[in-house]
């Protein structure tokens, strides 16, 4: 039974609860984490702030970043545990496992080493006076994280939160927590001081919802869908608590007629496929140039049915996903494109040594999807891949634009001058021009525009908001 991490030590559940731990390649229960309540939620927000009143608060910004530094190094020394705890617990082939621990680490290098570099200004001002910015931490904050990548977004979510001095209470998803308890006892292993960070496992509507409306917290940084993004704004905004939404996506890879081929398949396929599907700014949309659309599919199709899925560590191309009722709701649209006539175009295989009871969908590759219909409008979050024919740059841009989703997006041409307009008229966070998703970035900013969420993590950016700019007007003449 796994508990609630608080000032550096489990502490058990007050409702005495629990949520089964479920292994996504056999459908099979190993393990009970403990079901969080307000008043654990009350305890670690306590604990939280008595570290930011006290040790941590006082700490200098070189001293936390140190401590970072060691986080991450000590993550890297945990590597292959940490690759096994995710891989299990999310069903993640290993490789997608593994490439999620250096991601963690590289979170706290990163904002480790941007502690002590975070700045205020000094403004010119009237005759007799200094102005200048002071950036300080919000104080106790809030952090909501989804199943899907749980290493990376907490690593994501709270890197720059640390590093700007806040202290940190992190609810994650219910499905996937296990790693994120391993980091934080490897946090107090190198010398976070107690209530530094605190992780409450629970379900979203209970101890989701009591972190949400605590009075104790300052900022939320929520990673999630749509829906309950809205939910825990409307929440925070009763008390002014400003709010960091991460939300889903159906970003666009938009492909003209002078692209390379070459180099676009493998990424198209690995942009759907990775973590089977199940990444928000997964490039689910294949907008083509329709004089090479045919071209193109012939040699998608080849690609996908190439795919193999099988448990995590079986380490195919493709692992199950997170949960039955995923699972059935990929079906499910799946299963509206076929009465539709939406054309199945290929399907990679389960691999006949799958456990009978895990939640696998094969990668899909559907052809010729009309703009408006729900596969191409909503977030499938499974290994499918929508694809739609255009017909010159102003209707791709048109297609592009045409769900109420705006998180990442990208730009496949040879000609320099397209490629500039194009990414300027997608309204999306991140735009990639003859690539998609940069390996990751950490340094990158990353966020949404529309249903995809506002606020910025990653790079920089994630730094200033997780503080508040306070200006100081000094008369000395
Ligand atoms: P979800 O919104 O159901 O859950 C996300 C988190 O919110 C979980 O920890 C959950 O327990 C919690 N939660 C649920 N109800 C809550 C409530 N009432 N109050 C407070 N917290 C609550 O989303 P999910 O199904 O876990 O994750 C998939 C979604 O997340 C997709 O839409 C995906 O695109 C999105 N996502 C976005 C990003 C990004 O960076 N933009 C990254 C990963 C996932």
């Amino acid at each position: 039974m796994k508990q609630h991490f608080i000032d550096n030590r489990s502490v058990a559940g007050s409702s005495g609860e629990s949520i089964p731990v479920i292994d996504p390649s056999t459908g099979e229960t190993f393990d009970q984490l403990a079901r969080g309540t307000a008043a654990d939620i009350d305890v670690a927000v306590q604990a939280a702030r008595r570290a930011y009143d006290g040790a941590w608060g006082k700490l200098s910004a070189a001293e936390r970043g140190r401590l970072m530094l060691k986080l991450s190094l000590k993550i890297l020394d945990h590597h292959d545990e940490l690759t096994q705890i995710e891989s299990r617990d999310c069903g993640k082939p290993v490789k997608q496992a593994r490439a999620d621990v250096t991601a963690v680490a590289r979170y706290f290098e990163f904002y480790g080493g941007a502690a002590d570099k975070l700045m205020g200004e000094t403004i010119p001002y009237q005759a007799g006076y200094t102005v200048l910015t002071l950036r300080e931490p919000h104080g106790v904050t809030g952090h909501i994280v989804p199943w899907n990548y749980p290493l990376q977004i907490f690593g994501r979510s709270i890197g720059g939160a640390l590093a700007a001095g806040n202290a940190c209470v992190v609810k994650p998803a219910e499905d996937a927590c296990l790693s994120i308890l391993r980091v934080a006892e490897l946090a107090a292993e190198v010398g976070f001081p107690a209530g530094a960070l605190n992780i409450v496992t629970g379900y979203g509507h209970e101890a989701g919802d009591a972190l949400t409306r605590h009075p104790g917290i300052d900022h939320i940084s929520f990673t999630g869908s749509p829906r309950i993004g809205v939910l825990v704004t409307q929440t925070a905004a009763e008390r002014h608590v400003p709010v960091t939404l991460e939300l889903g996506g159906k970003s666009p890879q938009i492909v003209f007629a002078d692209a390379d081929l070459d180099a676009l398949v493998p990424v198209a396929v690995n942009a759907i496929v990775q973590n089977a599907g199940q990444t928000c700014s997964a490039g689910s949309r294949l907008l083509i140039e329709r004089s090479i659309y045919d071209k193109l599919m012939d040699r998608l199709a080849t690609a996908f049915s190439a795919l193999r899925t099988g448990a995590g560590s079986a380490d195919l191309d493709c692992g199950p996903l997170i949960r039955h009722t995923q699972l059935e709701r990929v079906q499910r649209f799946l299963r509206d494109a076929e009465a539709e006539g939406i054309a199945k175009v290929a399907q990679g295989q389960v691999a006949d040594d799958a456990p009978k009871g895990g939640f696998y969908q094969p990668p899909t590759l559907l052809g010729n999807v009309p703009v408006d219909h729900r596969l191409a409008q909503e977030e499938i979050f499974g290994p499918v891949l929508v694809t739609i024919p255009f017909d010159d740059e102003a209707d791709a841009v048109r297609i592009a634009n045409a769900t109420e989703y705006g998180l990442a997006a990208s730009v496949w041409t040879r000609d320099g001058a397209r490629q500039l307009r194009v990414a300027r008229k997608v309204r999306s966070g991140q735009v990639f021009i003859n690539n998609y998703g940069a390996g990751g970035g950490v340094e990158l900013p990353f966020g949404g525009v529309k249903a995809s969420g506002h606020g910025r993590e990653k790079g920089f950016e994630a730094l200033y908001a997780f503080t508040v700019l306070k200006t100081v007007a000094i008369k000395h003449d």
